[in-house]
């Protein structure tokens, strides 16, 4: 093939040595004053956005609300923290951010960054695994939002340690089973799974280290977690982020978890916050300085956070006739890569997307497999990348756009669009008719360039437009049913 490969779709976050280290060295040595300021700003939105008793008394009376929610925030900053017409009409005189507001806001963008670091650059990666994820990245923006879609990190691989998850809500984003078995570290289980990250880290390079220890599952139900979560470390360089909705549940390890967490380098964690309840209780048994790295997922009804609607949500929905919000949130899912269940031994490729009929989950499976060895493995992930993770179109490949794409000529090309995005193609030897050729779906990419070079257009040109389609997520790659 003589395709042109074109270059990767533009990188938002770049990985940055400097960046990391900075982001280390200037937020884990905060002085005591910082990380009271810091973790009582940040405690004050997580109340905020939870509890509608306590928007509605900030908002009558500031100061007592702050008091009786034991909140050590000066009053000149509290109006700043809820009232948005208030900071509008600041920001209109120019007037800046209270310091303390600044340094926490400097604080949450560094923690961001560096939760980001490796989303569109895997150095030291399998360039096909990497071409691969930014096509799937570049899917997401049209298909599940750009805004929605820059949040979700893409991590390249994430690992199941039980099966199923004990806590059993009843809104679970990707449906998972009841809980029903455990990868324990026996001798044989710890030395696989040291090989199984090994073999991860030669793919995915550094960036594996941004991958995490639970999926539909609960990590702490696995009473073994922090003996994996330390080889996962010595090997992958880094602490996997843990989510966990059981934090009452396990106090002693969760404290235990978070101080090894902070001894070795900068890290985050999230609890899922179920309810008011469990958020009070939370908050009895953590003050806001041990939560510094830990992040509130607030799932609770009263929660003013948007909830997804997929997996056991999108059937509810479904199940109640409810018309679907089209512009809600649509998938929670967050791993452009490789999930494994260790239990099992298997694992899947998999990517997110909007959840619907056909994946209710909200990501797409593109293939699976099961291993007994790392040496299986290694030979499985070789299959499924050199399957699926093509560099450029394949000759044999049959092309159509993805079926949620609609397409439109243009005077000059065509464009495709769905309600979040439109993506223009133009200014090409002949594309609108080569968009018209994709649109008919009967055709390889080998036929459509043959014909087009009776038109006059040559092989490269045609591959390089055909490769620049393929690049920016638009043609259908959707996994077959089966
Ligand atoms: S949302 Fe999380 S904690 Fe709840 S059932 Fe699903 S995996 Fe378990």
């Amino acid at each position: 093939m003589t395709a042109k490969t074109l270059p990767l779709a533009p990188k938002l976050v770049q990985s940055d040595d400097a960046l990391e280290q900075e982001t280390i060295e200037r937020w884990m040595k905060l002085d005591e004053q910082e990380l009271m300021s810091i973790s009582h700003i940040k405690r004050f939105t997580e109340y905020y956005e939870a509890d509608p008793e306590f928007r509605k008394n900030v908002a009558i009376a500031p100061e007592q609300t702050v008091a009786q929610y034991n909140l050590k925030i000066p009053l000149a900053e509290i109006r700043w923290l809820w009232d948005a017409e208030f900071v509008k009409s600041q920001q209109s005189q120019d007037i800046p951010f209270p310091i303390a507001l600044q340094r926490f806001i400097d604080y949450e963008e560094a923690r961001e960054r560096y939760f980001f670091r490796w989303r569109n650059n895997m150095p030291d990666s399998d360039p096909r695994f990497q071409a691969w994820r930014d096509r799937q990245i570049a899917r997401g923006d049209s298909e599940i939002r750009k805004s929605h879609n820059a949040q979700i990190l893409h991590a390249p691989v994430a690992f199941e340690l039980t099966k199923g998850c004990s806590v059993g809500c009843s809104f679970c984003g990707i449906s998972a089973p009841r809980f029903s078995d455990i990868f324990t570290y026996t001798a044989e289980n710890a030395q696989l799974w040291r090989e199984v990250l090994e073999v991860i880290k030669e793919i995915c390079g550094p960036a594996a280290g941004t991958g995490f220890c639970y999926w539909a599952t609960d990590p702490l139900d696995n009473p073994d977690y922090e003996q994996f979560v330390s080889d996962f470390h010595a090997i992958l360089g880094a602490i996997p982020q843990m989510t966990t909705a059981q934090p009452m549940k396990y106090p002693a390890r969760v404290r235990s978890l978070l101080k090894f967490s902070d001894s070795q380098g900068f890290s985050y964690h999230r609890f899922s916050i179920l309810s008011l309840k469990i958020l009070q209780n939370v908050y009895a048994e953590f003050s806001p300085e041990d939560l510094i790295r830990v992040g509130l997922v607030m799932q609770n009804k009263e929660s003013l956070m948007n909830k997804a609607v997929a997996g056991r949500s999108w059937e509810k929905q479904k199940k109640a006739g409810e018309a679907s919000d089209e512009l809600a949130q649509s998938t929670i899912a967050c791993v452009t890569g490789f999930l494994f269940n260790m239990v099992e031994r298997s694992v899947k490729l998999i990517s997110p997307c909007k959840a619907d009929d056909r994946w209710p989950n909200g990501y797409r499976v593109y293939d699976r497999g099961n291993f007994e060895t790392a040496n299986d493995l290694k030979v499985l992930l070789e299959r499924m990348i050199t399957q699926q993770m093509p560099l450029e179109i394949r000759a044999e490949e049959n092309l159509r756009f993805r079926r949620d794409l609609k397409h439109e000529n243009l005077d000059d090309g065509f464009k495709l669009s769905t309600r979040f995005l439109t993506l223009k193609f133009r200014h090409r030897p002949l594309i609108k008719e080569l968009g018209e050729a994709i649109l008919k779906g009967d055709k390889t990419a080998a036929e459509i360039v043959a014909n087009f070079e009776k038109l006059g257009v040559n092989a490269t040109e045609t591959y390089y437009s055909l490769n620049l389609m393929f690049n920016r997520g638009v043609l259908d790659d959707e996994p077959q049913p089966g």
